[in-house]
C-alpha cells in the first residue's frame, strides 16, 4: 500500500488534481496499491507552458552546467534506491534482483548522458561559394513529451529525461496508468534539488485523454513514446496536426535462429533468460525460435528442461524466482488465447500452457510450444509472456526469411559458432539489433532502435541522444 496521493508535478509545484479517479492496483495480488486522479488538459496545458518558458532559459546554460544537475538526480536515484525497488516490485510485480537492476540502470542513465556535455558536435562544410563558412548545429528542439510503458517504467524516466534535458529541452512525462506511482516518488526525490522550474514535469492519466492532448499540442515539439504498436500509430495521427517529430520505440517479436553447430545448453539456456525477463513483458524478449532440423529433438528437449526449472511467484514475498505475474489480466487473457489459437492450428504444447492465479495476480507458466509454423498467430503476433514457440527450418536462407517475415523488426538472436554464419546471418537479418550467442538485453552506450513497425528513430547512445536535438545551418558570407 502507497501511503501518499499521487500529486502531479507542475513548474515545480505538487498538484492535487480532481478528474478521473484511477487505481493503482499490484499486479501480484490484485490488492489496491493507492488511487490517483488524472489530470485536467487544463493542467497538462499549464505544464506545457511551463516547460516552454523553462526551455528557454534552460538550453541558454552551458551543457557542462546543465550535466551537474544530471549526475544529482542520478545520486538521488541511488540513495534512494531501496525505496525505488520496492516501489516497482509492488506496483509493476517484477522480481527484486531485476528492479534493483532497473533502478541502478536508470541512475546510471542520468550518469552516462551527462557525460555527453562535453561531446555534442557539430559540423564545418565547404561551401560552393567563395568566402564562406557553412556551419551545421547541434541545437535542442525545446520542448519533449515522454509516454511511457509500464514494463520499465522507471528506467523509461531516465530515458526520456536524460537525453532530453542534456540536449537543453525541457520535458513533460506522462507515466502509464498502471505504473504511475514510481514517477511520482521521482518527482519527490527530484523536488529537493531545486531544478529550474519547469524543466521537468510530470502528469497523470489515461492515454486517450492526457496521453492524446499531449501528441496533439502545437506547443510540444516532440514526443518521445515507448509502447504498442497500436498507440504509436495513434500518436503519430495527433502529431501530424502539427508536423510534431516523434520518436516511437515500439513492439517487437524477435526471433532466435538456433543453427545445427551451436551450443546447445548455451543457446537454450540464453533464450530462456531472454524469455521470462519481466514475466516475458519486454519489447526484446525472445518471441519466436528457429530451430535447425538436425538438432531440433535435442534443442527441444533442452529447452523444455529449462523452462520446467523456471520457478514464479509473487515477488513482494518470494525471492527465489525468475519472474512474477502478468502486468493484469487482459495480459494474461493474450497469452492464453494465442496459445490455444497455436493449439488449435496444430502446435503442441509440451511444458506449460496454463495460467494460475495467487489471490487475484495473474501469472502464467513457462511454456515450449513446437510444430509451430510461419503462418500462426503465436508467430507473428506479439505474445508478451513466458512461452516460446519452435519453428524448425532446414538451411540458413530459410530461417532469415521467416525471422524478415514479420511486421516487427527491433531485436533479434543468433546462436552459431561459425564465425562465416554468424556473419552473413547479420548481415541479412532486417532488424534494429542483432544479439549473437547473447541474451537479447540492449546496453546504453549502443543504439536501441527498431525496423519496419517496431519504431521510428531510437534511443541510448550518441545517435539516441541526437534524437533529441535539431540541426541548425548559419552560413556566414565574408567576402565584399
Ligand atoms: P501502450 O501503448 O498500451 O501504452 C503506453 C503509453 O501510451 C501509456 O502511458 C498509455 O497511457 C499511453 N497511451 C495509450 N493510448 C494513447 C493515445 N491514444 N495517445 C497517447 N498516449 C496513449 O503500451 P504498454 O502496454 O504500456 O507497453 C507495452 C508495449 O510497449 C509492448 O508492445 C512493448 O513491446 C512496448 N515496449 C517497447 C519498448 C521499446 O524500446 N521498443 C520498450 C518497452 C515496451
Amino acid at each position: 500500500m502507497f501511503d501518499t496521493k499521487i500529486q502531479s508535478y507542475i513548474n515545480n509545484n505538487f498538484i492535487n488534481s480532481s478528474g478521473l479517479e484511477i487505481n493503482n492496483i499490484n499486479p501480484s495480488d490484485g490488492k489496491l496499491l493507492n488511487s490517483f486522479n488524472e489530470n485536467s488538459l487544463k493542467e497538462v496545458d499549464e505544464a506545457i507552458q511551463s516547460a516552454k518558458q523553462a526551455q528557454k532559459l534552460w538550453e541558454k546554460i552551458p551543457a557542462i552546467e546543465r550535466a551537474v544537475y544530471l549526475k544529482k538526480i542520478g545520486d538521488k536515484i541511488k540513495d534512494n534506491a531501496d525505496r525505488i525497488v520496492n516501489i516497482i516490485v509492488q506496483e509493476q510485480g517484477k522480481i527484486k534482483s531485476l528492479a534493483e537492476g532497473e533502478v541502478n540502470n536508470t541512475a546510471e542513465y542520468f550518469y552516462y548522458m551527462a557525460e555527453w556535455a562535453r561531446r555534442i558536435e557539430g559540423e564545418i562544410i565547404t561551401s560552393d561559394v567563395k568566402n564562406e563558412n557553412i556551419f551545421l548545429y547541434r541545437v535542442p528542439i525545446g520542448v519533449v513529451a515522454g509516454i511511457l510503458p509500464w514494463n520499465f517504467p522507471f528506467f523509461l524516466i531516465a530515458r526520456k529525461v536524460a537525453p532530453a534535458l542534456i540536449a537543453g529541452n525541457s520535458i513533460i512525462i506522462k507515466p502509464s496508468e498502471e505504473t504511475s506511482y514510481n514517477a511520482f516518488f521521482f518527482t519527490k526525490i527530484i523536488h529537493e534539488l531545486n531544478l529550474p522550474k519547469g524543466l521537468i514535469n510530470v502528469v497523470y492519466g489515461k492515454g486517450e485523454t492526457v496521453g492524446k492532448y499531449l501528441s496533439a499540442h502545437p506547443d510540444i515539439d516532440m514526443i518521445s513514446f515507448t509502447g504498442s504498436v497500436e498507440t504509436g500509430s495513434l500518436i503519430m495521427q495527433e502529431a501530424a496536426k502539427n508536423i510534431t517529430k516523434v520518436n516511437l520505440e515500439l513492439g517487437g517479436k524477435a526471433p532466435a535462429i538456433v543453427l545445427g553447430d551451436a551450443d546447445i545448453n548455451k543457446a537454450a539456456n540464453k533464450i530462456k533468460n531472454a524469455r521470462v525477463i519481466n514475466s516475458g513483458q519486454v519489447c526484446n524478449c525472445v518471441e519466436r525460435v528457429y530451430v535447425q532440423n538436425n538438432i531440433l529433438d535435442e534443442f527441444t528437449d533442452t529447452l523444455s528442461k529449462v523452462m520446467e526449472n523456471v520457478n514464479y511467484g509473487n515477488p513482494n514475498v518470494d525471492n527465489n524466482i525468475e519472474y512474477g505475474p502478468m502486468i493484469n489480466n487482459e495480459g494474461l487473457v493474450k497469452v492464453e488465447e494465442l496459445v490455444k489459437s497455436a493449439s488449435a492450428e496444430g502446435a503442441e504444447v509440451i511444458t506449460g500452457g496454463k495460467s494460475s492465479k495467487i489471490e487475484n495476480g495473474s501469472y502464467y507458466q513457462p511454456t515450449v510450444i513446437t510444430n509451430c509454423n510461419q503462418n500462426m498467430k503465436i508467430i507473428r503476433k506479439e505474445i508478451f509472456g513466458p512461452v516460446l514457440p519452435i519453428v524448425s527450418f532446414d538451411e540458413l536462407d530459410e530461417a532469415i526469411n521467416y525471422a524478415n517475415d514479420c511486421d516487427y523488426g527491433l531485436t533479434s538472436s543468433i546462436f552459431t559458432n561459425n564465425i562465416k554464419v554468424a556473419m552473413r546471418a547479420a548481415n541479412e537479418i532486417k532488424f534494429g539489433e542483432t544479439m549473437i550467442n547473447r541474451e537479447n538485453m540492449e546496453i546504453f552506450q549502443a543504439f536501441h532502435a527498431g525496423v519496419r513497425k517496431s519504431g521510428i528513430g531510437g534511443a541510448d547512445g550518441k545517435h539516441g541522444l541526437y534524437e533529441y536535438m535539431q540541426t541548425h545551418g548559419v552560413y556566414i558570407s565574408y567576402g565584399d
